[in-house]
């Protein structure tokens, strides 16, 4: 790279450190370094009635604390790249050695290596996608994927039935709130032995809606062949 980039690159780059390290001051001015959780929140004790509360404080300066780290990390990143500006390196990819494009140094100046190898340095879960997964979720979802007999021929007590009967000791029959729907799709069954809604239908239900003439056309039958 011919000296006039370099110096250009090195502007660019003491620029980008400039700002950083004014970001990262004013966060870290927004609250002592080191302030204590009491400090922080400006509470009188860290003691709280309500420990929730300081949880979501203690979340918050985590968080900050991350942020904080993260500014910290792309000065470390600069600082880097100032130094393979110093050793005649700059533009080199730290891994393969190939020359990293000006377009990518132009993005980003601190780049230290290549397009091609930062693909490969990608997390592991973005590369393997499903395959990322434990193999028994194979086997574990969906829920009651081996005994659940749903669709098929089989009529009896499958896996699904066995939960719902062990799981109607915890339903809260007309629970007054309404609100928890823990059962929800849950007793999607009918009773034991029906499987077609005519079934639910007592005989003596089923004599009740006929008309006159068919009832004892019916009762005949059933005398004849009980
Ligand atoms: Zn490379």
């Amino acid at each position: 790279m011919d000296k006039e980039k370099l110096k250009y690159f090195k502007k660019r780059l003491l620029e980008e450190k400039a700002d950083t390290l004014r970001t990262l001051k004013q966060m870290e001015n927004h609250h002592g370094t080191h302030a204590s959780i009491r400090e922080y929140t400006e509470e009188l004790s860290a003691y709280d009635n309500h420990p929730a509360d300081l949880g979501t404080e203690m979340f918050m300066v985590e968080m900050q604390g991350n942020l904080e780290n993260h500014e910290r990390y792309h000065i470390t990143e600069i600082d880097r790249a100032l130094d393979k500006i110093e050793n005649g390196t700059y533009g080199d990819c730290n891994l393969c050695g190939k020359t990293i494009p000006e377009e990518r140094l132009e993005i980003l100046p601190e780049a230290n290596i290549c397009m091609e190898c930062a693909k490969d340095k990608m997390p592991i879960e973005a590369m393997q996608g499903d395959r990322g997964r434990p193999v028994e979720e194979k086997l574990l979802a969906p829920p009651f994927s081996r005994t659940n007999m749903d669709g098929k021929d089989y009529t009896g007590f499958d896996g699904e039935d066995a939960y719902q009967a062990v799981a109607r000791f915890n339903e809260v029959k007309n629970d007054p709130s309404f609100s928890t729907m823990d059962f929800s799709m849950v007793f999607d069954d009918d009773a034991p032995g029906i499987v077609q809604g005519v079934e639910k239908i007592t005989e003596d239900e089923y004599l009740e809606q006929l008309p006159d003439d068919e009832l004892e056309e019916t009762l005949k039958d059933k005398k004849m062949h009980p």
